[in-house]
């Protein structure tokens, strides 16, 4: 592509001048018109290098580690070399009046947020960035956030805790066929059993966030999330976990890894990630940075690492240097 700028270079350096002898112009023309086309070659180059611009919100959880995962989301996500990762954090306690991210500078929101609700005008503009084609990672107890807000729920899917009940919506979950069953039967949204490594089942192996996982992988200690329930439109649920009775789970085949539509916006939603430790393993650590991928809306490219977990093999990443 730089053949035609050298070319127009020594051309217009040859004759000194812009003034064009006759028969020089369709020469001239041709030559500016393949700079144009060097030029937009260029541009699309540079496009394609450019990095995905990720937006962690965070300020307030029930979970004291919250700052530590924020950290170590935002480091698995820039050492993939594929984002530029900002954090907007909210004031400590009650809504924020001063939090309003510009949502629209970023090709994807992660949301490590679990707290008081965001000012009318912030959830406006979150659902319209969302709806107009905008992406959302949502990391364990972020579903357990704005249990009053219909729109988030949708773009949730599911959901726990937070007020969540029959209302919500329904329990999502597969039975031990494999078979997708949504139950409408009242109870509370969310909880779970103790913590403990669990094997992950991919049942959606076609789909850019799952393709070439093991089809069973163990996850490191984590809570594992049962009953979740809400709107549960338009949800693809690529991985289960069976939340065993042994562990006081509730014996159904729990989703781990689902994907949302919302408009025209992409929802990753994972309740996976308790704890520090839960984010060290190599299986969350993918499908953050491939679920984030996606629901920017760019190619998933990130390759299953080396160390990925195997079926009887819980494998961690060892803590980040500070
Ligand atoms: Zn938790």
């Amino acid at each position: 592509m730089n053949l035609p700028i050298a070319r127009l270079t020594a051309n217009l350096s040859r004759r000194g001048s812009l003034v064009v002898p006759t028969g020089g112009l369709t020469q001239l023309l041709t030559l500016l018109l393949l700079l144009a086309l060097g030029l937009g070659v260029g541009a699309r180059a540079s496009w394609a290098e450019e990095k995905i611009k990720a937006l962690i919100v965070d300020g307030q959880n029930n979970h004291g580690i919250w700052p530590t995962t924020t950290q170590m989301m935002k480091g698995y996500l820039e050492e993939s070399g594929r984002f530029t990762v900002d954090v907007a954090t909210t004031a400590p306690q009650g809504t924020d009046p001063d939090f309003n991210p510009t949502w629209s500078d970023y090709d994807v929101v992660v949301s490590n947020y679990n707290g008081a609700p965001w000012p009318e005008a912030t959830r406006e503009s979150f659902e319209q960035y969302v709806e107009n084609g905008g992406g959302l990672v949502v990391i364990h107890a972020a579903d357990n956030a704005f249990g009053d807000w219909t729109e988030y729920n949708k773009m949730i899917g599911l959901g726990g805790w937070g007020g969540r009940n029959e209302r919500s919506g329904p329990y999502l979950y597969l039975d031990d066929q494999g078979d997708l069953v949504r139950d409408e039967a009242a109870g509370p949204g969310g909880h779970h059993g103790a913590q403990h490594p669990f094997t992950i089942i991919v049942r959606d192996a076609d789909h850019p966030i799952t393709r070439g996982m093991p089809i069973a992988w163990m996850h490191e200690r984590d809570e594992l999330y049962d009953f979740l329930r809400g709107p549960a439109e338009n949800v693809r649920i690529l991985a289960t976990a069976y939340a065993s009775p042994d562990q006081g789970g509730s014996g159904r085949h729990e989703p781990m890894l689902m994907v949302i539509d919302y408009g025209k916006g992409r929802v990753f939603h994972t309740p996976m990630g308790h704890g520090d430790y839960s984010q060290r393993c190599v299986g969350f650590i993918t499908s953050l940075v491939r679920g984030a991928q996606w629901a920017a809306g760019a190619e998933v490219d990130f390759a299953i690492p080396d160390d990925f977990p195997t079926e009887d093999e819980v494998r961690v990443r060892e803590e980040q240097k500070q």
